[in-house]
């Protein structure tokens, strides 16, 4: 019985999201296309199977295939990323990060994580999160030309006395300085810990700074530039091995999802071949396209441009707002995402910029031509948004484009 004849309705959504991706420019940054192998892998069989406990340690009978999957994707992640440790079990970016603060944090210890306006993630203590009521956070920012300011968060250390010190984030399009972040936090004695849920294909393919060998601990999703299925993985040194697995099992999940851990290493091996070295420098090179089309064009960006493959960028001196923008592009059928930009005087709901990035444009084979037409498209949907004929105008001469990148060839729901 296939998915058509048993649930039209479930399958129609699903062909209609598949048509979606097709035709549209996705740019939401933290958006990518995986491999059909990768689709394959998370639709297996894997994820019939119980295996609470870790390789070799399970509560559950059968495991010993399941073992050989997870080993797999443990051994790969390390090879990736020259970890000491690797658990390759959380679900997602945000649990990670609970079960990373529950394996190295007492309640009421104090954290120096970024603001979110700033660059930051919610799961980096914004007071709406659970790890907030938990944790003593306190928020540095980016310093008055928009670059992280190790400066100031080494005087931070120094005043709050942080347990750790938290990098690595969400809307920032700059290099870290992981090695000095690590100095600052051994001046303090404080722990270091990076979340890369961003930046880990680039770091995988060496186009980023990599943490892994200087901090104590880092988080990262697998579904962002690193190409893989949804989830999320922790990595640190041995010291921190133990209390990393029981954080995340049994102190914050029960089962592990075998299938997308089975997806995990079909990706870990895609990022481990030269073609995945090939694709991050061309999501950067993409990514300065932009950054010049923008920039020439008189819009503000945000951290003064990109190391990475977002860019953040303040569409006010347009007279527009990021909803303005996001809704004029979603007609032009571009997708990005409107974003608040450091201290922004307007509301979360509706704030002063749009945050875009070139990771799955990249995965369908875009290169400099496309993403300078795209970059004109984007600047000529936010000058005419009210404008709905320009914009229908603009999908059309989108969808050509896209319909020369063919996605999921085949593919039928
Ligand atoms: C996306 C992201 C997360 C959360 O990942 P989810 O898989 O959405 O839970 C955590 N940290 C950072 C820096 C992120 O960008």
């Amino acid at each position: 019985m296939t998915l058509r004849n048993f649930d039209p309705q479930t399958a129609d959504s699903l062909q209609a999201e598949l048509n979606r991706q097709r035709d549209g420019l996705e740019m939401i940054p933290s958006e990518n296309f995986v491999s059909m192998a990768v689709l394959e892998a998370l639709g297996s069989i894997a994820t019939n199977k119980y295996a609470e406990g870790y390789p070799g340690k399970r509560y559950y009978g059968g495991c010993e295939k399941i073992d050989e999957i997870e080993s797999l994707a443990i051994e790969r992640a390390k090879q990736i990323f020259g970890a000491e440790h690797v658990n390759v079990q959380p679900l997602s970016g945000a649990p990670a990060n609970i079960a990373a603060y529950e394996a190295l944090l007492e309640p009421g210890d104090t954290v120096l994580g970024m603001d979110l306006s700033h660059g930051g993630h919610l799961t980096h203590g914004h007071p709406v999160t659970q790890s907030a009521k938990i944790y003593n956070f306190v928020r540095y920012k980016t310093n008055a030309e928009g670059k992280l300011d190790l400066e100031n968060l080494r005087e931070m250390a120094i005043e709050h006395k942080p347990k750790l010190i938290l990098v690595g984030y969400s809307a920032y399009s700059r290099e870290i300085d992981f090695e000095r972040v690590q100095e600052i936090a051994d001046e303090v004695g404080a722990m270091t810990m990076a979340d890369i849920a961003h930046i880990a294909g680039l770091v995988a393919a060496g186009e980023m700074n990599n943490p892994v060998p200087i901090f104590d601990l880092v988080t990262t999703t697998t579904h962002k530039t690193l190409r893989g299925p949804r989830g999320g993985m922790i990595m640190c040194k041995m010291k921190h091995a133990k209390a990393v697995n029981k954080a995340v099992f049994p102190g914050l999940q029960g089962g592990p999802h075998e299938n997308v851990i089975a997806a995990k290493a079909v990706a870990f091996k895609e990022a481990l071949l030269p073609e995945f070295k090939e694709y991050a420098r061309q999501i950067k090179l993409n990514a300065k396209v932009l950054e010049r089309i923008f920039n020439e064009r008189g819009y503000r960006l945000m951290f003064g441009g990109t190391d990475n493959h977002l860019l953040l960028i303040d569409v006010t001196p347009k007279g527009t707002t990021g909803a303005e923008a996001e809704t004029a592009l979603d007609k032009a059928g571009i997708t990005v995402n409107k974003n608040m930009i450091p201290d922004d005087p307007r509301s979360p709901m509706d704030p002063s910029g749009i945050r875009l990035g070139t990771p799955a444009l990249t995965s369908r084979g875009m290169k400099e031509a496309e993403m300078a037409q795209i970059g004109a498209w984007i600047d000529e949907a936010i000058m005419n948004r009210a404008d709905d004929a320009k914009l229908e105008s603009i999908r059309q001469q989108v969808k050509l484009m896209t319909a020369k990148f063919p996605l999921y060839e085949g593919l039928e729901y």
